[in-house]
């Protein structure tokens, strides 16, 4: 019997050591997440590989590959077939059938690879190779054999199963979500934060969301749209928390006491708080963020260090230095760009200076802060009162 399996492969480097097991099991969980509303789907473990088994009848390749390769971790998949029936006539005729569900309008050339890593089988790998490709020239006589570039390369792999396939498609690679601890990103809806969130899911770090919300200054769609952001990271990683932290008040009460210039810098230093406060409870290690130097008012040099300056854990800003283009490619590539363009108020115009301070001084936004006697009980309610959304 032979059956559509996808091969999924992962970064076998960054998988060594004590925690690899634990890895797997989060590839596999993200795997099954993804494909749990598309039917009855399993997924097996294979010497350095996974293979997800469609239990529900033949596997549509169109519809299970995107949910699957965009995992963080896996570099790759090869749509395949496998077969219980290892003697080499059967693989032969396995091979026959691969290459007329493929078609081969495409090709002129091939060639076969074979590995063998169950040791017991009768034929070595050349052999099987030899036979192999003997058969397709029999079977498909447009074929000619190319061993150094050819057009299409027949791989058989005799492990505890035999499987057949030719084509690869690439993942994002980076490292299994996890393997880097956790960091708590915060997701404003704009174009770059969610970037910086992917980033740094590709570099193992798990990560979780935070969204400050102010209505009725800002609306409930713009809210939904963090959300779908949220939602779309989650494909990445096999899933995301999102923390919706009521801000009003807080930003209120801040217009009311603070030099309007330097708004922003005491909004942005009071999120920075709060992030690393429901950071700390989840025992991330970093807070990340959109900024990109010199993008906006706030984010000069000198106003990063105002900001920084409040976090009592690193600010991790992978966008530091990419241009704006840079990273819209990037959000086109991840499919955050088309949900992080609708339309919705940024924030109410009242909270935005005409003028900001580009310059704000760490000592004296710090001297004005100190003065700020309410600000403690704001940034505690505000805390109380954060929304949870697991996606
Ligand atoms: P983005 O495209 O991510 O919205 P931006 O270019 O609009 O960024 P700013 O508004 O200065 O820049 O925000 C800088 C960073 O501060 C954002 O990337 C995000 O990490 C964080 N941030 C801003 N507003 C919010 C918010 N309402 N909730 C959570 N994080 C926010
Ligand atoms: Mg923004």
């Amino acid at each position: 019997m032979e059956e559509k399996v996808l091969i999924v492969r992962y970064g076998e480097i960054a998988m060594r050591g004590n925690n690899r097991k634990l890895f797997v099991t989060r590839l596999v969980n993200a795997i099954r997440k993804n494909l749990d509303d598309m039917g009855d789907y399993y997924v097996v473990r294979e010497q350095g590989r996974l293979i997800v088994e469609d239990r529900g009848g033949e596997m549509d390749f169109d519809k299970v590959i995107p949910r699957v390769v965009c995992i963080l971790g896996i570099t790759g998949v090869c749509p395949a077939l496998k077969t219980t029936e290892q003697d080499i006539e059967n693989i032969k005729k396995v091979c026959e059938q691969h290459i007329n569900e493929i078609g081969i309008d495409d090709y002129k050339t091939f060639k076969v690879e074979t590995k063998r890593s169950d040791k017991r089988y009768p034929l070595g790998s050349r052999e099987v190779s030899a036979a192999v490709g003997e058969y397709i020239l029999e079977k498909f006589p447009q074929l000619t054999v190319d061993v150094h570039e050819p057009d299409l390369t027949v791989n058989v792999e005799l492990r505890n199963d035999a499987y057949v396939y030719s084509k690869l498609i690439k993942g994002f690679g980076g490292l299994p979500v996890g393997s880097s601890g956790k960091g708590i990103a915060m997701l404003s809806g704009g174009i770059d934060s969610p970037v910086a969130a992917f980033m740094m899911a590709k570099r193992g770090v798990e990560v979780e969301g935070v969204y400050f919300n102010s209505p009725p200054y800002t609306s409930e769609r713009a809210k939904q749209k963090v959300v779908d952001l949220a939602e779309r990271l989650s494909v990445f990683t096999g899933g995301f928390k999102l923390y919706v932290v009521p801000f009003t008040d807080l930003q209120l009460y801040l217009l009311d006491n603070v030099p309007h210039d330097k708004l922003t810098i005491f909004l942005k230093r009071a999120m920075t708080r709060v992030a690393c406060t429901l950071g700390e409870r989840d025992e991330a290690l970093a807070v990340i963020t959109g900024d990109s130097v010199g993008q906006v008012a706030s984010q000069t040099m000198q106003g990063l260090h105002a900001i920084s300056a409040a976090a009592t854990m690193p600010i991790l800003r992978p966008l530091a230095g990419f241009d704006k283009q840079e990273i819209v490619d990037i959000a086109r590539k991840i499919g955050t760009f088309d949900i992080s363009i609708r339309p919705y108020e940024d924030c109410c115009t009242i909270f935005v200076a005409k003028h900001p301070e580009t310059k704000p001084k760490t000592s004296i936004i710090e001297k004005i802060e100190s003065k700020l006697t309410e600000l403690d009980k704001y940034l505690e309610e505000a805390i109380e009162n954060t929304e949870v959304i697991e996606l």
